[in-house]
């Protein structure tokens, strides 16, 4: 018999420590190891046995056990030691606090995943791990972020192996009572529960649940309720899991519930309400349409209206490079879902137009709800310049209003202890972040090259146990029997040099390009002298049976008795997992098809540990790669065969494993040290350390989009809401009027026939502006180098100043420096001009001579 529910019978705890069971609710002790230790304490058998969950340890953890604790002293005052360290972590002003008070009040945080810890699995990979590590990092600033996703009640999937090497998915039901959340309830303890409308007077209930990430609290909803019928129960069953129209039920409840229940939230609690609103990736994207329909009713403000002062505070993180990877629903299921929501259908649907007019698209919608948008890495940045220009048309690419903001890793959960207790970083794990800056990594010199050594080969060795332990658990379930799984005790070898490459597998991140040249491949794993051992993990999508192939091909592969001790796929990939790898790989592999891996993160993770990355200069690496901090792979870029661009790749791979990696790695000094690896290994920590971290990440968010969202925000409300009732109007004006806005003429004097470098050029510009007057425009010289097709390059503007007017004509005047020899050219452009617009390019409109 299956058991219909399961929950957890928990033993009371005695007086002494009863402050347990807030250390366990603040998710904080899933990156302070002082509060690890203090949990593993309580048994540590049971810490082993459960993988470091301290639910389960308190759950589960005997009364006399307990008993015998409350009575220990030392314990006790270990104990209160780590709630007073908390206290002053959450307490203490951090670097936020010393903004000026233009920075936000209040930050909302929309994700569809949010990665924080193994034990609470609402996460598929990067995206999710990107999310729980923004709160983290979030919270060591001490930025007043709120977090808003779902309660998936079967996560994403844990994955196991076939005895022939096929993925196999678990959905292991998770009772939200075993996880370290909690029920949001309003002061008379009912629960709150908040509604979305559904199509046929339907009505979608939902549980809110919080966590607390450190300072930073994280709303989860959750639709397995008694309000709801059987199918709307399931509408957060699974992550990425079900049809359209079960996408669509989720991402209304992110967005359009998750707003509700912030409102409920800070009306509770007491916060003040968040001035600007930030949605990571397209999923989130209801939260403004919520938004909208908020101001119209509570404001009576139109949809444009509404429109503007919701953008305002908007910001849209967009991370897929590749069309395809974009959310997108029929445009029929939208109207039919938002027939009766209280918005305008034709004007929501709008929102999400696309050139498939069938379609409504989401990050389309981001881009239109968000005034402030960006890219996760300056390679990034240019491609979704590219991938979204058609939103401005008019504009060159450079001028496609989309930033961007290199991710960032928190570095406190993912940097091996023992390092930063032997000084790579400055900050000891988990300490608030103080107001002069995050982590410093100039401690790194001092470390005597042979320590710094023996601690990676420790780490090294700390993988391969947790690697044979899991070889064993596999071989077992996928049939093996305890006779024929001797040889696991023995695989790996804690000297070899150890390459780790794990990650989702979509095609773009080729998983099996290193099985490319299978005898080289043997080769390089069985040199005598210098063998190479090779750990791969990754989980494949549920529907994607392409992906499963691959992993089936790697198991197959590493399947093989000649080489199984030196390469091995393990199921199962997870942050629990994926913290072994960080620590103890001495490279790093990243083979994606560029430019279609947005930024990347887990080279990063790799690189805080002394890792040294081996990648195609796609995302992060292309930014950051500077010779000396590992490889660069070589691209074939421009080559449009697959097969042989894979072909020209791999090459480079094993190339550069043969004659850069291995011996770097092989040559040592006579005390065993090899010192040229070590260097790398010091230049990477010193000079990639700060650069991948979150906090910078989460400051660079603050300083460039989160302060001027909230300055925008505010200043549009202001006067109730009257900034934006004008600003809507004016555009509005101003759009119905663009149609005849014209550069009638353009002449240039003063540079002569034969210009020379130094001196001048006089332009004067005749602009007709029917409707409109010279001040809602603004017009631009702009020059630069000139190719053959007349195209302007390396392009600078300025604004030309009004010289006279008559009627709707007017001129305008300008003088260009020639600054540069060569081939020169130069245009005029009128552009929209409000002092409420982040960007000229925002209203897509420009009219160019
Ligand atoms: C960091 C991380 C990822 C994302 O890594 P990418 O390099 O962006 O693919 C995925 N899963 C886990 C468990 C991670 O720790």
């Amino acid at each position: 018999m299956r058991a219909l529910r399961r929950f957890t019978v928990r033993a009371s705890l005695p007086d002494a420590l009863t402050p347990l069971s807030q250390l366990v609710m603040n998710l904080r002790w899933s990156w302070h190891p002082e509060t690890r230790d203090l949990f593993e304490a309580l048994d540590p058998e049971l810490w082993a046995s459960c993988g470091g969950d301290p639910v389960t340890v308190l759950g589960e953890v005997s009364a006399e056990r307990l008993a015998t604790l409350a009575k220990d002293r030392k314990f006790v005052r270990r104990l209160t030691d780590v709630v007073d360290d908390l206290d002053d972590y959450l307490a203490a002003p951090h670097w936020y606090q010393s903004l000026p008070d233009t920075a936000p009040k209040a930050i909302a945080y929309f994700s569809a995943e949010f990665g924080i810890t193994e034990v609470l699995p609402q996460y598929s990979g990067g995206l999710g791990i990107l999310a729980g590590d923004h709160l983290k990092a979030a919270s060591d600033l001490g930025v007043p972020l709120i977090g808003v996703g779902l309660l998936y009640r079967a996560g994403y999937f844990s994955q196991g192996l076939s005895a022939d090497g096929w993925q196999l998915e678990h959905y292991p039901a998770l009772d939200p009572h075993g996880l370290p959340v909690k029920l949001l309830r309003r002061s008379d303890g009912s629960a709150v529960v908040v509604t979305v409308p559904l199509p046929e007077a339907r009505t979608l209930h939902a549980h809110v649940w919080r966590a607390q990430v450190g300072r930073v609290s994280l709303l989860l909803l959750d639709t397995d309720i008694e309000e709801n019928t059987p199918a709307e129960r399931g509408v957060t069953d699974r992550l990425y899991g079900g049809d359209e129209d079960h996408r669509l039920r989720q991402e209304m409840l992110l967005g359009i519930g998750g707003v509700r229940a912030l409102r409920e939230y800070c009306s509770i609690t007491g916060t003040p309400a968040p001035e600007v609103f930030h949605a990571n990736e397209g999923h989130a994207g209801f939260q403004g349409v919520e938004r909208i329909r908020e101001l119209t009713e509570t404001h009576g403000l139109s949809f444009n209206e509404a429109l503007q002062a919701v953008r305002g505070g908007t910001v849209f993180t967009t991370h897929t490079p590749v069309p395809a990877g974009i959310d997108r629903f029929p445009r029929a299921l939208i109207e039919r879902y938002f027939a009766g929501f209280g918005v305008p259908v034709d004007r929501m649907l709008a929102l999400g137009a696309e050139a498939d007019p069938t379609k409504f698209n989401m990050a389309h919608m981001g881009l239109r709800l968000g005034q402030r948008a960006n890219g996760v890495s300056q390679l990034h940045g240019d491609v979704s310049r590219g991938m979204f220009g058609d939103l401005w048309p008019g504009f060159d690419e450079p001028d496609v209003p989309i930033s961007s903001i290199t991710n960032g890793v928190h570095a406190p959960t993912w940097t091996a202890r023992e390092l930063v207790e032997m000084g790579t970083q400055s900050t000891s794990q988990g300490d608030p972040v103080d107001v002069d800056g995050p982590v410093w990594f100039d401690g790194v010199d001092r470390i005597p090259a042979g320590e710094l050594w023996t601690a990676r080969r420790m780490l090294r060795g700390r993988l391969v146990g947790e690697i044979r332990r899991r070889l064993r658990e596999t071989a077992l379930s996928r049939g093996a029997s305890v006779a024929e799984v001797g040889w696991t005790d023995t695989a790996f070898d804690p000297d070899v040099l150890t390459i780790g490459f794990a990650r989702r597998v979509p095609s773009y991140k080729r998983l099996t390009l290193m099985l490319r040249d299978p005898a080289r491949l043997k080769a390089l794993l069985l040199d005598p002298e210098r063998p190479i051992q090779l750990v791969i993990a990754g989980k494949s999508h549920p529907a994607d049976d392409g992906g499963k192939q691959l992993i089936q091909q790697i198991v197959k592969f590493a399947d093989d008795p000649e080489i199984r001790h030196r390469i091995a796929f393990l199921p199962g990939y997870d942050i629990g997992m994926a913290r072994y790898l960080y620590w103890g790989c001495d490279v790093w592999l990243n083979n994606p098809l560029r430019p279609l891996e947005a930024c990347g993160t887990s080279g990063m993770k790799s690189a805080l540990n002394g890792g040294l990355n081996l990648s195609i200069k796609d995302g992060w690496w292309d930014e950051w790669f500077d010779g000396q901090n590992g490889w660069a792979i070589p691209t074939a870029d421009g080559i449009d065969d697959a097969d042989r661009r894979d072909e020209i790749e791999a090459r480079g791979i094993y190339d550069l494993i043969s004659t850069q990696v291995l011996p770097r790695f092989y040559e040592t000094d006579r005390d065993g040290v090899p010192t040229r690896w070590v260097e790398m290994v010091k230049h990477t920590l010193k000079n990639l350390g700060p650069k991948v971290l979150a906090t910078r990440m989460v400051s660079d968010y603050v300083q460039q989009l989160y302060v001027p969202a909230a300055v925008s925000a505010r200043n549009l409300a202001g006067d109730g809401y009257a900034v934006a009732r004008t600003e809507a109007n004016w555009r509005q004006h101003l759009l119905e009027h663009w149609g005849a806005v014209r550069v009638a003429h353009v002449e240039a004097t003063g540079a002569g026939d034969t210009p020379e470098i130094g001196s001048t050029l006089d332009l004067r510009a005749e602009v007709e502006l029917p409707g409109l007057s010279p001040a809602d425009v603004e017009v631009q010289a702009a020059y630069g180098r000139v190719d053959d097709a007349d195209g302007l390059h390396d392009v600078t503007t300025v604004p030309m100043q009004l010289e006279t007017t008559e009627g709707s004509r007017h001129w305008f005047t300008a003088t260009l420096p020639l600054e540069r020899t060569g081939a020169f050219g130069y245009t005029v452009r009128v552009l929209p001009h409000s002092s409420n617009m982040a960007d000229p390019a925002e209203l897509g409109v420009v009219s160019v001579a």
